[in-house]
């Protein structure tokens, strides 16, 4: 069983993101950069599908030249090995992009299973991972809490408002999991140094068969046309308790048509 398991690298979100005021795109050097944190989750998930099976799990990325640093992560956790989509012409690439990018990737490698989180903690469309199945004709299940590979289905409970439905395919399918599905483990000392010599291949668009002018800035079909700051949180108001605060508070919850 070979899983593949995305993972992205981001502006490290404990920080204050900035946007290019001419392109209004996520400044991403000269920052502090990170694993997504929910890609943590997707690594371990693919992890133990890939220990239960007895197979191996590749990591992919696409990103700039230090994207390399969240496959030698993956790699470190237990990941045997990684692919690096690496090329300036994908500089500006939106999120169909990434996704015929990261298809393109997955085909390379012939994994089983494809392991994504849902939604990437900078850019958040969560729409990369369901772009990538119907690429390659592969059913995609999302919003997993819970995935099981069986043979050749896989099975998740697929998270819901009220609790979760069952969902199952065959192989080969692409997975999105949520937060909270595990614990990632934290990469070991033994990890991090085996993790330096495990094949880290880098490729560019010419190795994946991809047309330059259907990725990156040549390629991309959204344009962020304006920004805006959010709006600031009005002050609420302060209700002193005179004898009819509760009367008052039920007559603004009515009003909002809440009760
Ligand atoms: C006009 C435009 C230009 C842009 N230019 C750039 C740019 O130059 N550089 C840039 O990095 N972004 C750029 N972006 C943002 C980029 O489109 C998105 O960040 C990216 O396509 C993924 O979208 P997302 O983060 O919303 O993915 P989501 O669908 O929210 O991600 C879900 C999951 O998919 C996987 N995934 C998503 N993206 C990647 C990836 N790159 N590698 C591996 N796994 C991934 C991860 O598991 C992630 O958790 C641009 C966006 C626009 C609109």
């Amino acid at each position: 069983m070979k899983v593949a398991v995305f993972v992205k690298q981001i502006p490290d979100p404990s920080g204050a993101g900035r946007l290019d005021p001419g392109t209004h795109y996520l400044v991403r050097e000269g920052v502090e950069v990170v694993l997504d944190p929910g890609d943590a989750y997707g690594v371990e998930a693919a992890l133990q599908v890939a220990e239960a099976a007895g197979g191996e799990v590749v990591a992919i990325t696409m990103g700039g030249e230090r994207a390399g640093e969240v496959l030698r992560k993956a790699m470190a956790m237990g990941a045997a090995s990684a692919i690096h989509v690496f090329d300036e012409r994908l500089r500006g690439s939106d999120a169909l992009a990434t996704a015929k990018v990261l298809a393109a990737a997955v085909r390379r490698a012939a994994p089983d299973l494809v392991v994504a989180c849902t939604e990437s903690t900078d850019g958040y469309t969560g729409t990369v991972p369901a772009a990538v199945a119907e690429l390659l004709g592969w059913p995609s299940l999302t919003f997993a809490k819970h995935l099981e590979v069986d043979g050749e289905r896989v099975q998740i409970q697929r998270q819901t408002p009220a609790g979760h439905d069952l969902v199952e395919a065959g192989l080969p399918a692409v997975v999105t999991v949520t937060g909270g599905i595990n614990e990632p483990r934290y990469p070991s000392l033994k990890g991090i140094m085996g993790a330096k010599s495990r094949p880290l291949e880098q490729l560019g668009l010419e190795e994946l068969g991809l047309d330059p002018k259907d990725v990156g800035a040549a390629g991309a079909r959204q344009v962020i046309v304006e920004v805006s700051p959010a709006p600031q949180r009005q002050g609420g108001e302060v209700i002193d308790d005179d004898g009819t605060a509760a009367a008052r508070i039920a007559d603004y919850l009515a009003e909002l048509k809440i009760i």
